[in-house]
């Protein structure tokens, strides 16, 4: 660990990623592909670190959500199909054809745009075919599928290597919804298969689906949640043996001892009410700590839970450690992950604040450094 950084940091266990991507392929199953999902930053774990994990064991292709994604990546020197899974402007199309990004095509204009620059480029490019089948997005409408891709067949330079679908949702116990939209993807199919149209990825599955509908596998799933070790709602089964890759850390910059009467932070929003020990932790909303997990968050010191008392400042916020015995200056500290017999996990930090789990890992802030642990020799 660099010696220098600030004592906050996100550990990022990538034997959990490896084993998280292994419980995945055993729950499709060998023949079935998988593309991982690397978008906004792999969910703040890191994506070039993840991304180099994920293509060592296997996985066929990444997902990302804007086109700077995939330019950072090939900077850096990944190789592998990257499926731009967001829409694009006319202005990015170069871009996309310059840095080798598998475009997502929903809209005619756009693709004719594309075949053109191809040409003009002399390259042909992949692309895959995004149907909308409920969820509202950008993509091709379901009953217009088949004839768009009709069309693009007859686009010189595009070569449709993937269809995929995307479920709203799959994270639901009700099941109706994702089966209406599984089966709307299905005709689409078999009206291509019916004119001999048979694209080779065809794929719909997200971490929900995985978990809950094997009949959305198709030939390749696209988990991103579930590589992290996270579960998209209570409403799944656990079933799939992931466990949690990120672990937000910190340590005790300060401790002090309060009486009677004394305000801790901003808006004296807490007084102490009797002798209370009080430790600062050098991290705040500027980490990607809620602000509304003032006076009611919890980290873990020395094995035990302690609340956050106050207001979580921009860089700072304070805990009670009265009950933690022998807290100290330095104490390593667990804000996300677990510690001795305790654990905080990020789908309860969620719960908390009424949100997803895929927004607390995604705020983690930048500026807190992310250092790679359990990773092979020439990993990370
Ligand atoms: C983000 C995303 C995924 C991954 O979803 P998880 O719920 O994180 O598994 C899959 N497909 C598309 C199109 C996405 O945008």
């Amino acid at each position: 660990m660099d010696i220098m950084h600030r004592p906050t940091w996100v550990e990022i266990d990538l034997n959990a990623l490896r084993h998280n991507l292994l419980s995945i392929q055993k729950k499709i199953g060998q023949q079935i592909k998988i593309m991982g999902i690397v978008k906004a930053d792999a969910y703040g774990h890191g994506d070039y670190e993840v991304s180099r994990v994920l293509l060592r064991h296997g996985v066929a292709m990444l997902g990302i959500a804007i086109l700077e994604e995939g330019i950072q990546l090939r900077d850096k020197g990944i190789q592998a199909p990257l499926l731009l899974l967001g829409g694009i402007f006319e202005e990015q199309i170069d871009t996309v054809i310059h840095h080798d990004v598998i475009p997502s095509v929903y809209d005619l204009g756009l693709a004719e745009v594309l075949s053109k620059r191809a040409q003009y480029f002399q390259k042909t490019m992949n692309v895959h075919v995004y149907v909308d089948t409920g969820m509202g997005s950008i993509g091709v409408r379901y009953d217009k599928a088949v004839e768009f891709v009709r069309s693009l067949q007859e686009m010189k330079n595009l070569s449709i290597g993937g269809i995929y679908t995307h479920c709203s949702g799959s994270d639901e116990r009700e099941s109706a919804y994702t089966d209406l939209q599984i089966s709307r993807f299905r005709d689409v199919l078999a009206h291509l298969d019916a004119i001999k149209i048979r694209i080779p990825l065809r794929h719909m599955a997200n971490s929900g689906a995985i978990i809950g509908h094997p009949n959305a596998y198709f030939t390749m799933v696209r988990p991103g949640l579930s590589l992290y070790g996270l579960y998209p709602s209570d409403e799944v089964s656990r079933d799939i043996g992931v466990r949690p890759v990120m672990c937000f850390k910190t340590r005790i910059i300060h401790i002090k001892d309060m009486e009677p009467g004394d305000a801790v932070g901003y808006g004296r929003a807490h007084t102490v009410a009797k002798p209370t020990r009080v430790a600062t932790l050098p991290f705040g909303y500027d980490d990607g700590y809620n602000r509304l997990l003032s006076g009611s968050g919890q980290v873990i010191i020395r094995g035990v839970k302690a609340p956050i008392i106050g207001r979580v400042c921009m860089d700072q916020c304070f805990v009670d450690v009265t009950h933690v015995q022998g807290a100290t200056v330095g104490d390593e500290v667990v804000v996300y992950g677990s510690q001795g017999q305790e654990s905080i996990s990020v789908e309860s930090v969620a719960k908390q604040l009424n949100t997803i789990p895929y927004e607390i890992t995604c705020n983690m802030s930048k500026r807190v450094p992310r250092v790679y642990v359990n990773g092979y020799k020439d990993e990370a």
